[in-house]
């Protein structure tokens, strides 16, 4: 196992400091595989998020004054130094979240990526001249950091939620205050490290542990705080935005998914097996864009049942950092006790289960990966997000029935389409009422392309160039006289 003990930072990081909490105020982190305590961090609260929030307005006017080369220059560092330290960096994702490996070193990989792709984006956030009606007048349309951003992300990608953030923030000049989640604060506080390592001028980057109520609260009041970029669940995210009001902030919300996961009879069996794979147990199914309803039309539910359920039994499960581990644990005890509580609710109601169905041999908070078959939607695991290893099979017959019943939801972030009728593919991406659509992919998320959701899964977007748009303010200048 790779040392991470580098990056393993039990202190915050607040105006170029890095602060030690008092000696009874710490969070206790926790590696989900083996319960084993792998230590604390701040438990800081309203004083030390205003102190953040003084560091970063403090650092503002010089950093969105530098020039496009130094930042540019900086975020390219950053890139390196993930890159340089991306197996002790996966290791620690690992260790605090849970996941294998493998895709650990991915997603430290894809954050990377992220701020590469801004570094790169940055450039291209060009004005506009605009024709004017009369003669004698220049008018011109400017972009300019909005200021301070608030970042809060949750501990199911501590890592590159937090690269999606940062990278268009810092590119364009602003300046941060980042809240990790609870369960996974150490991955967050070393992009703290990094961010002073490769030479981000104090104050620019902050990163603070503790309360959520303290934290988000002391964020949202703030007027000095002019954007707020939060992933998590659309709970909390409807919290945000109303408390977004008082101060009138900019707001980018990526909130909760439940995305169906369509297979049609003309589909490629092997590929939508694989798709499902994918979409469905990376993370150990606690993604936003995890396959949340698979519906199945008729002709191919027996041969997509068992390939599936064949697939899922052969899965690896075991603590992450074991070699060839495909599933891990779920984070924590609430999320078990979630997921077990949908499956014997969907079992109860008259699902049957064809692979899994229950807490995994391992112990803790390992699930098995499960196949339901014969869902409903009178089963709760039919509206909820699920956020666990289990593939909810529903039956369907036509192409008006799936789609009304894929859109039937108050969530719109991802949904997934199997067929080779490229005219059903077209309306496929008419109907769906989703901003992410995969049609014969299972794993879309790309740093080219805008990330986001419709309806309550959220508002704005991440990467691609619609990406860095919400960290700039647009002004219109009309010059005169000429
Ligand atoms: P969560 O409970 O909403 O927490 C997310 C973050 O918000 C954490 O840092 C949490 O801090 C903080 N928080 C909680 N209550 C707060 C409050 N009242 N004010 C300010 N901050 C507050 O979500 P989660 O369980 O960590 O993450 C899972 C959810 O995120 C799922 O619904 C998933 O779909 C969604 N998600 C969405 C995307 C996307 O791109 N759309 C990506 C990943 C995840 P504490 O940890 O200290 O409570």
């Amino acid at each position: 196992m790779t040392d991470f003990s580098a990056f393993k930072i039990d202190v915050n990081l607040i105006g170029g400091e890095w602060r030690s909490p008092a000696a009874d105020s710490a969070i206790t982190v926790t590696n989900p595989a083996s319960g084993e305590v792998l230590g604390t961090v701040p438990n800081f609260g309203s004083a030390e998020t205003r102190e953040a929030i003084d560091a970063a307005h403090a650092a503002f006017p010089d950093f969105a004054a530098s020039d496009l080369n130094t930042r540019v220059g900086l975020l390219r560092k950053l890139h390196d130094a993930l890159m340089d330290n991306q197996e002790a960096l996966a290791a620690l994702l690992t260790a605090e979240q849970g996941k294998p490996l493998a895709e650990s070193r991915g997603e430290i990989a894809i954050g990377a990526a992220y701020v590469m792709w801004f570094a790169e984006e940055v450039r291209r956030t060009k004005g506009e001249i605009v024709p004017s009606p009369v003669n004698g007048r220049r008018l011109l349309v400017t972009h300019h950091p909005v200021g301070v951003v608030g970042a809060i992300t949750p501990w199911n990608f501590p890592s590159s939620m937090l690269a999606r953030k940062l990278g268009p923030a810092l590119a364009v000049g602003c300046t941060t205050v980042v809240k990790p989640a609870s369960l996974t604060p150490y991955s967050a506080l070393a992009w703290g490290k990094l961010a002073e390592d490769v030479g981000y001028p104090a104050g620019v980057v902050n990163v603070v542990t503790g309360s959520a109520r303290a934290i988000g609260g002391t964020i949202m009041e703030d007027s000095r705080v002019r954007k707020v970029t939060f992933t998590g669940s659309t709970e909390v995210g409807k919290e945000l935005i109303r408390q977004s009001a008082d101060t009138v902030k900019k707001v980018s919300m990526e909130l909760g998914g439940n995305a169906p996961f369509i297979v049609f009879d003309d589909a490629d069996l092997d590929r939508a097996v694989a798709g499902a794979m994918i979409a469905k147990y990376r993370n150990s199914g606690q993604t936003c864009v995890c396959a949340n309803r698979i519906y199945v039309q008729s002709g191919i539910y027996d041969a997509f049942v068992k390939r599936l359920s064949e697939a899922t039994d052969a899965l690896k499960v075991g603590p992450g950092n074991e070699a060839g581990v495909e599933q891990g644990p779920l984070v924590d005890q609430g999320a078990f006790d979630k997921v077990k509580e949908l499956v014997d609710d969907a079992m109860a109601h008259g699902a049957t289960c064809t692979a899994g169905g229950g807490g995994h041999a391992l112990g803790g908070t390992w699930f098995q990966p499960t196949v339901l078959t014969g869902v409903t939607t009178d089963m709760k695991i039919a509206s909820e997000e699920i956020f666990g290893p289990v593939s909810a099979i529903f039956k369907f017959e036509t192409e008006e029935e799936v789609v009304s019943a894929a859109n039937d939801t108050d969530f719109g972030l991802a949904a997934y389409v199997y067929t080779t009728d490229l005219a059903r593919a077209f309306r496929m991406n008419t109907g769906l009422q989703y901003g992410l659509i995969g049609i014969n992919e299972g794993l879309i998320t790309t740093v080219e392309a805008p990330f986001g959701g419709m309806k309550e899964s959220g508002l704005g977007k991440e990467g691609g160039s619609q990406g860095i748009a919400d960290y700039l303010d647009t002004k219109y200048v009309c010059i005169g006289g000429i």
